[in-house]
């Protein structure tokens, strides 16, 4: 079969299961593909040994009668999750050739588990690309070099889970996991077409996730549907007690359950702040069909305020970067990572090694972060920005009252140019402003397919629930996607054209 990259997740667990396609064949057919598009800058490491040694294992469960639904399906990792079978980089020179003693839980989960962890049996293909310790809106922060856009190779496909989102719209994988720290799953997902999920903060084990702002930190899937996710979200979730301290103490969930619920009723909640100036009208005219879509299903929309909207980026700016200006402290050339070569002396080590390690955004970030934390601004700053992170999180639960779920833009534009030479840090900040809110307060997010925009590149709508609605948001979602067909829609690098 030539088009095994054309299928869905579910439509290739199915031809698994009846043994009409071997998890080998899959394995073969993506690792050729993954050396066809390595211009793509997805891929990070592959180690074809490997996948094929855990597609022959998955063939051989799927033979015993005894094999989960994602058993034999490929899938990609974000290179900030750690594996010890292939090298994990967090997209910085600081971890080049590192190699992890184990699985992270995610990993485990979704692949042939760990110690009391029971594992799905999907067979990993190998690393994907990432902004440098996931810091970044455009892929554009890697030390490996950028990801381009499966619609068009000139533009970005977002970050920091650029390779992901790349990976799944190119055909060079039918899942990808990411990490969601303040839009990292949704807005890669909504520049490259696809769909991506961030479930509540907890849900997913954060163990063996490199940390870049503990607190915000949220892995989830990217697949091109909300059936796909959905799947994917069952075996990722669930109780880690013993790995993750803030991981919450519930069974992992079935979310393909209410997946063919009606949304008739359902009152979808419009923020008038997400529909404000900046919204480019590209973006706002495919939400404007997408939400009538959802009217037709029978869902209604509620005029909803979330005044604080604005206030989530210094917020967000403030209190990622102190986290992140604590959680990078422990590379310092002495555990693990890079070592500058030449040095006179302790703190000389210290300095050039993370002088070398380091790139230019992450040590903008540590440099802000030890700002807002240090003796004299940490009252004007962190404390201040922790206090309105509480009234975002409460500005959510007042608009719960009124709506079950959240609808709104994912970004204010579509994807833009790689290498923009006038596009500055701050203007990236900015454009995190529709997904920073959810992230801050621990709330799901996730990001659909609704059409297209400028440079005919693609627009996601954001749908955002309360705590552990995960389920619900994938509902409306998959109510959605049968009722329309934008993320059937394959990108030219998935049917073999030119971008
Ligand atoms: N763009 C945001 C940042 O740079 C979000 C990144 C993320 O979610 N990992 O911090």
């Amino acid at each position: 079969m030539q088009d095994l990259h054309l299928l869905t997740v579910r439509e290739t667990a199915d031809l698994l299961q009846a043994k009409k396609v071997s998890s080998l064949e899959l394995a073969e057919h993506y690792l050729v593909r993954a050396t066809a598009h390595k211009a793509l800058g997805a891929f990070l490491d592959c180690n074809p040994d490997v996948t094929r040694l855990a597609a022959k294992s998955a063939d051989a469960r799927i033979a015993t009668g005894n094999a989960d639904p994602l058993t034999g399906v490929p899938i990609a990792h974000k290179d900030i999750f750690v594996t010890k079978d292939f090298v994990t980089t967090a997209g910085s020179r600081m971890l080049a050739d590192y190699r992890s003693p184990f699985d992270a839980t995610v990993v485990a989960r979704l692949g042939n588990g760990a110690d009391g962890v029971a594992g799905a049996g999907m067979v990993t293909l190998g690393k994907l690309n990432c902004d440098e310790f996931a810091m970044g809106s455009a892929n554009e922060n890697s030390f490996y070099g950028k990801v381009q856009n499966p619609w068009n190779t000139s533009r970005v496909p977002g970050g920091s889970s650029g390779g992901s989102a790349a990976a799944v719209a190119a055909g060079l994988a039918p899942a990808a996991t990411g990490t969601d720290t303040g839009g990292s799953i949704r807005q890669p997902a909504s520049f490259c077409g696809i769909t991506g999920i961030k479930p509540t903060y907890g849900r997913a084990s954060r163990y063996g996730m490199v940390a870049y702002a503990s607190s915000l930190d949220q892995a989830g899937p990217m697949a091109r549907t909300a059936e796909d996710c959905a799947l994917l979200l069952s075996a990722m979730c669930g109780a880690d007690l013993d790995r993750d301290s803030t991981s919450l103490d519930l069974p992992p969930e079935d979310y393909t359950r209410g997946l063919n619920d009606s949304i008739s009723g359902l009152r979808i909640g419009i923020p008038k702040e997400f529909f404000a100036d900046g919204l480019a009208s590209d973006v706002r005219a495919a939400i404007d069909a997408a939400l009538a879509s959802l009217e037709k299903l029978g869902a209604k929309l509620v005029p909803i305020s979330l005044p604080r909207t604005e206030l989530a980026i210094p917020v967000y700016y403030i209190i990622a970067p102190a986290e992140a200006a604590s959680n990078l402290s422990r590379f310092d050339g002495v555990k693990f990572g890079h070592r500058a070569a030449d040095y006179k002396d302790l703190a000389d080590m210290y300095k050039k090694t993370r002088a070398e390690g380091f790139g230019e955004e992450v040590k903008r970030r540590i440099m802000i972060g030890n700002y807002v934390l240090s003796h004299g601004y940490y009252d004007a700053y962190y404390l201040q920005a922790q206090r309105i992170r509480r009234m975002i999180a409460e500005d959510f639960q007042a608009v719960f009252k009124s709506c079950d779920v959240i609808a709104g833009p994912v970004a204010p534009s579509v994807a833009w140019k790689l290498g923009d030479k006038d596009r500055k840090p701050l203007d990236d900040y900015l454009a995190d402003i529709y997904t920073l809110p959810a992230s801050l307060a621990g709330l799901p997010g996730m990001s659909i397919p609704v059409g297209f925009g400028e440079g005919n590149m693609p627009v996601g709508m954001q749908l955002i629930g309360n705590y552990l609605s995960e389920g619900r948001l994938l509902n409306a979602a998959h109510q959605y996607q049968l009722a329309t067909d934008w993320h059937t829609k394959l990108s030219p690098l998935m049917t073999g054209g030119a971008a």
